[in-house]
């Protein structure tokens, strides 16, 4: 069993607030979304934060661009190297390029070629690995000795995390507390982010994770009271196909989280579909997760959600469009 790291190590609510002043003016403040048609099927009223309209079309702008700014210079001449299914790697390849910092990306073959291309395009270097035989932070590990490289992880780090938390802070900032807020969860970089925030703006906010069915090792880790690992699952859900928490996000999951629910691959493609109709956004199959938890839970109680307040993060928009047309097909 992986050690419980000691408090001081772990990131805090002023943690969130302080990434949220090096964010200004370089992250977008992505807009909330509402929908009188959903508050009225749902009997609630439901804020989504829509991070897939954040640069690089996901929240990981936040994390990675919190953590480069925090190197210093000696660091930053040396460069960085991440591991990633797409997503952070193109936040880390944008952040490292608005800050002149050499970046090299570990990233799966099957990859989905927008986001191959998108990191290629912000000037990063790309490793490939076969992400179902090959241990991508090995790979990364052995770069990072070899040429001195620091290492940013997707999401087991108090800088990330930090960065993380500013998407659900940003929300309380601008719509005040919640009653409940659904969370994604994958790595839990997000998860714990938010609940930091949710510590620091809405204390009686009731925070859950929602991930896919077939990668349930935060439902299974909450449960056991320690980090479960998974065999590599495969789910639509690619931003959220983790195999374990982090040593620094379980605690923070663990301690806070009301719960963790899970979402079958169907259902992201029919929100997929409605975020598109009903919305006018595009968003990512992982990026549709929290939201799919949200009307689960409301539909399997009514009576607790009613009238209430409720958050809820859309994560990414980064699919392909030939992809999203298959996936969601014509109407
Ligand atoms: C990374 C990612 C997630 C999962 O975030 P964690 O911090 O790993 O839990 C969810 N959705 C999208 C779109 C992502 O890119």
């Amino acid at each position: 069993m992986t050690p419980t790291p000691a408090p001081a190590d772990l990131p805090t609510p002023d943690d969130v607030l302080a990434a949220a002043q090096v964010l200004r003016g370089t992250a977008h403040r992505t807009p909330v979304l509402t929908s009188r048609l959903t508050d009225a099927e749902l009997g609630a009223t439901v804020l989504v934060k829509a991070e897939n309209l954040q640069r690089t079309g996901s929240f990981k702008f936040r994390g990675a661009f919190h953590t480069l700014s925090r190197l210093d210079d000696a660091r930053r001449r040396a460069g960085v190297v991440t591991f990633s299914s797409g997503n952070h790697a193109q936040a880390l390849a944008l952040a490292a390029r608005l800050l002149t910092i050499p970046a090299t990306i570990v990233m799966p073959q099957d990859a989905p070629a927008s986001k191959v291309a998108a990191t290629r395009g912000y000037g990063a270097r790309i490793v490939h690995y076969d992400r179902y035989t090959e241990d991508r932070a090995a790979i990364a590990a052995d770069l990072a000795a070899r040429d001195g490289l620091t290492l940013v992880p997707p999401y087991d780090h108090p800088h990330v995390i930090a960065g993380q938390g500013t998407a659900v802070l940003e929300l309380l900032e601008d719509h005040g507390p919640l009653d409940a807020l659904f969370v994604c969860l994958g790595g839990g970089g997000l998860l714990s982010g938010s609940l930091l925030a949710v510590q620091a703006l809405s204390p009686g906010c009731a925070v859950f994770g929602v991930e896919p069915e077939a990668g349930d090792d935060g439902r299974q880790s909450l449960r056991a009271g320690r980090i479960v690992t998974i065999a590599q699952p495969r789910t639509l859900a690619d931003g959220a196909a983790t195999t374990h928490l982090g040593e620094l996000t379980f605690p923070i999951i663990a301690g806070h989280a009301e719960d963790v629910l899970t979402v079958p691959d169907d259902a992201l493609v029919g929100a997929m579909a409605l975020f598109a109709s009903r919305y006018k956004v595009v968003v990512e199959p992982t990026g549709a997760l929290a939201f799919c938890g949200m009307r689960a839970a409301v539909a399997a109680d009514p009576e607790r959600f009613a009238g209430r307040r409720i958050g809820v993060t859309v994560s990414g928009g980064n699919v392909d469009l030939d992809r999203f047309a298959a996936l969601v097909g014509p109407a």
